[in-house]
């Protein structure tokens, strides 16, 4: 019975791997690995290293999550170093407690590997910082996948009112009702807003806009995107450094 290592991709450039991901990687026997981990971290692996594709796409699981949890099971029973590769940070939206708490219940060991969240790096990518002295002292992390004109929403969207920095993952397809909302709770229509697609990868695309106008800015913007809403956008005036 082997050892599983929840692991963190990064959120696409390679060498925002961690040195502990890039090493189990390379003691791998299985990596079981999503679309958003970069594919290149793949040929770090040795040969012989089997893979296992398990991807998911903005929510919308090819394999779901019962499936995927049972896989990383086999696997263990299997190989003794199975390697879970995540995009971004594993807990961050990843579902990686739940994979963790899938094998805790059948007694396999298990390690988390903590990565660089797309959600404060591809904005760190776009010469946006979540917070900034004097123009944010908090940012949140909210999903965007559920809509929020959903009944019974799970977000607490009145307690978003006097937040400076707010990022939203999973978010691009609702982006038209999240503008709507933010500005029904009192954000003002002119409130800056950004749009960040495949962060910190050579495609990166970036769109800035206010809350009024950010929809039709972003047309066609392809995924993987995030969102982010504040103040804190206006500085990528003077720290955009990535082209
Ligand atoms: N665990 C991941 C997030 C998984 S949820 C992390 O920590 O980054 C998937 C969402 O993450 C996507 O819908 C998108 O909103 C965001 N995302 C992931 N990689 C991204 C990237 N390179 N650029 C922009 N957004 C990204």
């Amino acid at each position: 019975m082997g050892s599983v290592y929840l692991t963190g991709a990064g959120p696409g450039d390679m060498e925002l791997l961690t040195l502990k991901a890039l090493r189990v990687v390379k003691e791998a026997d299985v990596v079981i690995y999503d679309r958003l981990a970069n594919p290149d971290i793949l040929k770090e692996a040795k040969s012989g290293c089997e893979f296992v594709y398990v991807g998911k796409e903005d929510g919308r699981h090819i394999m779901p999550q019962d499936e995927i949890n049972e896989t990383i099971y086999q696997n263990a029973l299997k190989y003794e170093n199975v390697v879970r590769l995540k995009g971004g940070d594993p807990f961050v939206f990843g579902r990686g407690g739940e994979e963790a708490a899938y094998l805790y219940e059948r007694g396999i060991k298990f390690e988390i590997i903590p990565g660089i969240t797309s959600a404060v790096s591809a904005p760190a990518y776009a010469g946006i910082p979540v917070t900034h002295r004097g123009v944010a002292v908090s940012f949140r992390v909210v999903t965007g996948h559920e809509s929020p004109d959903k009944e019974a929403s799970q977000i607490p969207w009145n307690n978003f009112k006097t937040d400076d920095t707010i990022i939203f993952l999973m978010g691009l397809h609702n982006l038209e009702k999240i503008t709507k909302k933010l500005i029904e709770i009192g954000k003002a229509s002119n409130y800056p807003c950004a749009v960040i697609s495949k962060g910190t990868t050579a495609d990166q695309k970036v769109v800035i806009g206010t809350l009024e106008n950010i929809v039709q800015r972003a047309e066609g913007i392809p995924t993987p995107a995030l969102i982010v809403v504040g103040k804190v956008v206006e500085l990528r005036e003077q720290l955009n450094w990535f082209k």
